[in-house]
């Protein structure tokens, strides 16, 4: 005796359940149907017994051990379609589509076993007839449900429906408006795999959806067989989108509603085509269709291997395992409900049929949905909504003015996040997103700006000082204080900082600093360079420049006579001031001519440190030239 492991406890609690954690598995339930007639006529044994509401007996002929098979429930011959709906759990699938979550119902088993007629009911019995009430299936029974449901909500919810076929591995719309032609499908990060170009329609009525049902099953391939008359030879899915009114709508035209999802999956049944007497295009079909379960059966094998699981499942194989990628493996809710025949010329298929659906109770799936726009309360979002709106009127203050075009929002959104105050959350949030990357750029050029700046500034001071020390060191003696640099420059070019110390000498004509040596406290302003030590205890006036060559302190010749080796260090000193060779103390200036970037870079002090850097160096050439002039002090 066989035993399948199946999930423990009540079934009628766990289907009405949301999803059990973060590992949820696929909920699988069995429908065993009638005898046919055609069964029956032929004196065809049942080998099939239900043991209570869960396990299924296997008697094979011939006296072989029972096999029993366990799922979340199991319903015989003797269930109407009622007794389904009610006991597949499938009421608590569209409670959490509801509620955001990706759901899959599909029906799985041989061909002629019941999968269409449980979920869609007997074939239509001519056109525009209706199934009758007692005989719909699990979707129009669950159509009804849904919207009534959802009349009872508190938030509007609005209503969308696609119904597409694969019919030899090609992808039709059974919505389309003119003849149905292929549809591509592609995969992007976000939606996973998604059929292009599929028409989506909107509905508000239970009527229209039923309208949108019977046009997808009139249009959908059907051919007879042995085994059934009307054998469906596509897979097909139809999905209900089901999105809360204060989600955000679709940006793209083809983009599907975000929200929740409820898909309806009637798969062809697998199919002996030696047992169906299948020919020539139906042996194709019967060819693609068993394809695609081998497909859909391999992913399952595979996912049921937890080390496999993680790595790659060969989803691309075919278009039915592409569109039930998230089902099967992903975030999304399933149901299987596996549909067998009791016929004992049936048997080895149903077999078949009980080991994979007890397989595929195991495989288990993430479910995840979108944060329900429920999950806050209003007064939050409103709290939140003004925080946002007076952070984007800040940052748009401290940005000037926008242009609107800029914001990148359309007529059509605009209008929409005028009326929901989710939708303005949400529009905020991007706004001040872009805003704040807009502030950050102009923050980092600024700060880009003010490093020249400071280069600048530091190469104008060092050259002061340089120059200034070449004047001082041509003095044959001590003498009086060094000359200021804006007696050889014309007044105009001459704008001095303020002086950096209150105890410094300064110009009276551009109020320049004297050199620095000459102040009474210039350890405040070369000690690192230097050495914070003095040389020398006199007059801190008379002291030589920190940079003058050192002397003998015993000498009598030191800082009173210049050697002619001293005033040659002085001419290469301005020789390579004059040549703009770099300063060892300088940093690199910014490639490109010194006032190419004021626009953006600097502002206003930029331009004047340039023209003061020039004016410095005409004032060097002048005192080289004047140097060269002279002849060198014996
Ligand atoms: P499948 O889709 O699995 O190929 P169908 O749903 O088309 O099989 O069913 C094959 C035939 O059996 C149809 O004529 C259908 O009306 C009939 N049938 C299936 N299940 C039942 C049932 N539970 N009660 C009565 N007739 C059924
Ligand atoms: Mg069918």
């Amino acid at each position: 005796m066989e035993e399948r492991g199946s999930p423990d406890g009540d079934p009628a609690r766990n289907l009405e359940q949301g999803p059990e954690g973060p590992e949820t598995p696929i909920q699988v339930v069995l429908r065993v149907r009638p005898m046919s007639a055609a069964e029956l006529r032929r004196g065809e044994q049942s080998v099939l017994h239900c043991s209570g509401t869960r396990t299924l007996q296997v008697s094979p002929p011939g006296g072989g051990p029972d096999v029993a098979f366990r799922f979340g429930a199991v319903l015989d011959g003797a269930s109407t379609q009622d007794d389904v709906f009610r006991a597949c759990g499938v009421r608590r699938l569209g409670e959490l589509a509801l509620r955001g979550f990706s759901c899959t119902v599909f029906t799985f088993g041989q061909t002629g076993s019941g999968k269409t007629y449980t979920l869609t009911g007997p074939p239509p019995q001519g056109e525009g007839v209706p199934v009758p009430p007692s005989l719909a299936g699990i979707m129009q029974r669950t159509f009804t449900w849904l919207l009534d449901r959802v009349q009872h909500l508190d938030v509007p919810v609005t209503l969308h429906a696609s119904y597409l076929e694969i019919y030899n591995e090609q992808i039709r719309d059974l919505l389309s408006l003119g003849a149905p032609r292929p549809l591509p499908v592609r995969w992007n990060k976000t939606r996973g795999f998604y059929v292009e170009q599929l028409r989506v329609v909107e509905f508000g009525s239970l009527g229209a959806l039923m309208e949108l049902l019977q046009m997808g099953l009139s249009r959908r391939r059907s051919s007879a067989h042995t085994l059934n008359q009307a054998s469906s030879r596509s897979h097909a899915l139809l999905t209900l989108y089901i999105s809360h009114q204060t989600q955000m709508p679709p940006v793209d035209p083809g983009e599907l509603p975000a929200g929740g999802k409820l898909c309806f999956v009637d798969l062809a049944g697998s199919e002996k085509v030696v047992a169906t007497g299948s020919r020539g295009e139906l042996m194709l079909e019967a060819n693609s269709i068993n394809r695609s379960l081998l497909a859909l059966g391999h992913c399952i094998s595979l996912l049921l291997d937890p080390q496999r699981k993680q790595s790659h499942i060969p989803f691309r194989d075919s278009k039915l395992t592409k569109l039930l990628a998230d089902s099967l493996g992903g975030h999304g809710v399933t149901l299987m409900v596996a549909c067998v025949s009791p016929s004992a010329q049936c048997l080895p298929e149903t077999l078949s049929t009980l080991r994979y659906a007890s397989r595929a109770q195991r495989v288990t799936t993430r479910p995840q949905a979108p944060r329900s726009p429920k999950a806050k309360p209003p007064q939050h979002l409103e709290t939140e909504l003004l925080q946002l709106q007076e952070e984007n009127l800040h940052l748009r203050s401290q940005l000037g003015q926008m242009d609107p075009k800029a914001s990148g929002l359309s007529g059509a959104r605009v209008a929409w996040a005028q009326r929901n105050l989710y939708g303005m959350l949400q529009e905020f949030m991007l706004e001040n997103e872009r805003l704040r990357k807009e502030k950050k750029q102009l923050q980092s050029s600024r700060d880009l700006a003010h490093g020249e700046q400071r280069i600048l500034a530091q190469q104008v001071r060092e050259l002061e000082r340089r120059l200034l020390s070449a004047c001082y060191l041509q003095q044959p003696g001590p003498g009086p204080a060094p000359p200021c640099p804006c007696v050889m420059v014309s007044p105009l070019l001459c704008h001095a900082p303020p002086p950096l110390c209150p105890h410094c000498q300064l110009c009276p004509l551009c109020r320049a600093s004297l050199a620095h040596w000459a102040c009474p406290r210039r350890e405040l302003h070369l000690p690192q360079v230097f050495g914070s030590k003095a040389p020398g205890d006199g007059p801190l006036s008379a002291r030589p420049p920190p940079w003058a060559p050192p002397c003998c302190p015993s000498s009598a010749k030191c800082s009173r006579e210049r050697s002619h080796s001293e005033w040659t260090q002085t001419q290469v000193l301005a020789e390579m001031l004059t040549e703009e060779k770099v300063m060892p103390s300088a940093p690199p200036l910014p490639a490109g001519p010194l006032n190419a970037s004021p626009v953006l870079r600097g502002g206003a002090a930029v331009p004047n440190l340039a023209r003061r850097l020039e004016a410095l160096r005409d004032q060097i050439g002048t005192s080289l030239r004047r140097g060269r002039s002279q002849p060198p002090p014996r």
